[in-house]
C-alpha cells in the first residue's frame, strides 16, 4: 500500500465523512459529465465514435449508478466531492428558500456546505489535488479549503498562481477562451486536465463538464456525437497517462417537450395560487426550482423536480392530493419521506417535493419562464427518470459488496481502492 509522509505523519488512507479511501499508488480522474444519459455514449459508440471508450469498457467496467436527487448539478457534484448525500453536505439546489429569513439563498457560496470534500482532506494531508470545472459557479464550492489546482474554464483568462495554483492555461493548452455556452467549455476542461496531469501527476483530479450540448442534442445527433467522440480523445490521453479513469455524471437528460416541439410545463405557482386562495388555504404559497441559476439559456429554469413551501394553516394532504391529479406529475411527496426517501436536508426544502414524468418538467407561472430563446425542443432533468448515469471505469471492478446500491458519488471510493491495488472495501 502507498503512503504519503506529511510533518512526520504517514498516511495510507483518508477518512472523509465516514467513508475510507485508500492512498492512491496512480493518479485517479475523475470526470464528471454533465448531462450525460447514457444513451449518449452508446449511440456514439454504436455509430463508430468513441473508439478508445469502447474498448476501454471491454477491458474495464462498464456499469450504470444512481445520482442523487433532486438530479441537478450542483447537489450531485458536491455528493461526488464529498462522498456523500445532500442531508449531509447540505447542498440540495442551486438555491433554495429560507423562510426564516424569508429569502431566496443562491447555493453558490462555500459557507453552505456542511461537509468537507474528498479535496480538502487529501490536500491537507499532502496529496496534489486539481479540480477543474466548466462553470465558475461550481468552483468555489468544490474548491472550499483545498490547497491545490483550482479553476473554472469559463474565467481560464483570469488565472493567477496565488489564487487558482496555476495560470496561462489558455496558453498552455493552446485554445481562445471559449463561449459559456459551448462544446468548447468543456474541451478546455479535458484538455487542461490532460496538460496538468502530463507534468503534476496529482493524486486526486476532479473535471466537471458542461451539459450546454445535452440540453440542446438528443443521443444519437450529429452534434452529440461529435461532442463524444472529442471527449474519446482526451479519455485515450488521460488512460494513457497511467491514471484510473471513472466517468460519471451529475444527471441524465430527456426531452420535456410536447409532440409540436413546445415545452411541456406544469405551472405550479399558478396551480397552486387557485388552491391556496380557496378552501384547501389562505395565503400565497411558495414554488422553488432549485434548477434556477444564472445560466438559463438552454433550459429556461424548467426541469422536473420542484419543492413548494406553503403558508402556515394550508392543508398539505389536501394539496398534494389535488397536484396528484394533474397530468404529468409523477410523485408529490411530504417532507418528512423525501428526506428519507432522497437523503435531502429537511430545513432546505418546502412541505412538499414534487418530481414530473419523464416528458414534462415543473415551471413557476408562465410569465417567469422565458423560452423565447429556445432554438430546439426543451431538453432538462431533475427527477427520478434522469437519476441512472454512466459509471465507466478503465480498471476492472471485480467485486462490489453485496446488495451495493452504486452511485455517482461513489467514484472517488470505487477509484482510489482500484489505484491501490485494491477493490471496493466490503
Ligand atoms: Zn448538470
Ligand atoms: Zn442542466
Amino acid at each position: 500500500m502507498s503512503s504519503k509522509q506529511k510533518n512526520g505523519v504517514r498516511y495510507d488512507r483518508v477518512e472523509v465523512n465516514s467513508r475510507t479511501y485508500p492512498w492512491p499508488t496512480s493518479p485517479v480522474v475523475v470526470i464528471c459529465v454533465d448531462g450525460s444519459e447514457p444513451a449518449y455514449h452508446e449511440r456514439a459508440i454504436a455509430d463508430g465514435r468513441m473508439p478508445f471508450l469502447e474498448q476501454m469498457l471491454e477491458r474495464g467496467s462498464d456499469l450504470r449508478a444512481d445520482c442523487v436527487m433532486p438530479s441537478f448539478t450542483n447537489p450531485n457534484n458536491l455528493s461526488i466531492a464529498t462522498g456523500v448525500p445532500p442531508a449531509v453536505h447540505g447542498i440540495c439546489g442551486n438555491y433554495f428558500y429560507d423562510a426564516d429569513a424569508d429569502a431566496e439563498v443562491m447555493m453558490n457560496d462555500p459557507e453552505l456546505l456542511r461537509a468537507p470534500t474528498l479535496f480538502s482532506e487529501f490536500s491537507a494531508r499532502g496529496a496534489s489535488v486539481t479540480v477543474i470545472t466548466a462553470k465558475d459557479k461550481l468552483r468555489r464550492l468544490l474548491g472550499r479549503g483545498l490547497k491545490g489546482i483550482c479553476f473554472s474554464a469559463e474565467k481560464s483568462d483570469q488565472l493567477t498562481v496565488e489564487d487558482h495554483g496555476i495560470d496561462k492555461v489558455l496558453e498552455r493548452v493552446g485554445m481562445d477562451l471559449p463561449s459559456v455556452y459551448s462544446a468548447e467549455l468543456s474541451e478546455l476542461v479535458l484538455a487542461a486536465g490532460v496538460d496538468v496531469l502530463e507534468r503534476d501527476r496529482p493524486e486526486l483530479m476532479y473535471l466537471s463538464l458542461t451539459d450546454y450540448i445535452q440540453h440542446k442534442h438528443a443521443p444519437g445527433s450529429k452534434t452529440a456525437n461529435d461532442f463524444y467522440a472529442m471527449m474519446d480523445g482526451y479519455l485515450a490521453q488521460l488512460d494513457a497517462l497511467g491514471a484510473v479513469v471513472v466517468v460519471t455524471a451529475d444527471h441524465g437528460m430527456n426531452a420535456k417537450s410536447a409532440a409540436d416541439g413546445s415545452p411541456q410545463v406544469i405551472f405550479l405557482q399558478t396551480v397552486l395560487d387557485g388552491l391556496t386562495a380557496g378552501p384547501l388555504g389562505t395565503s400565497t404559497s411558495r414554488v422553488v426550482l432549485p434548477i434556477t441559476d444564472p445560466y438559463t439559456v438552454h433550459h429556461g429554469a424548467l426541469g422536473s423536480y420542484a419543492t413548494l413551501h406553503l403558508p402556515k394553516g394550508t392543508d398539505v394532504d389536501g394539496v398534494a392530493a389535488e397536484l396528484r391529479t394533474l397530468d404529468g406529475i409523477e410523485e408529490v411527496i411530504g417532507r418528512e419521506d423525501a428526506c428519507r426517501r432522497f437523503e435531502l436536508p429537511a430545513d432546505r426544502i418546502g412541505e412538499l417535493v414534487v418530481i414530473a414524468e419523464r416528458n414534462t418538467a415543473l415551471g413557476t407561472s408562465p410569465d417567469r419562464h422565458d423560452v423565447s430563446g429556445f432554438t430546439e425542443p426543451l431538453r432538462s432533468h431533475g427527477g427520478l427518470t434522469e437519476q441512472r448515469v454512466p459509471f465507466l471505469v478503465n480498471r476492472k471492478i471485480t467485486e462490489l459488496p453485496a446488495g451495493h446500491r452504486l452511485r455517482n458519488f461513489d467514484a472517488y471510493w470505487v477509484a482510489t481502492a482500484l489505484a491501490s491495488g485494491q477493490q471496493p472495501p466490503n
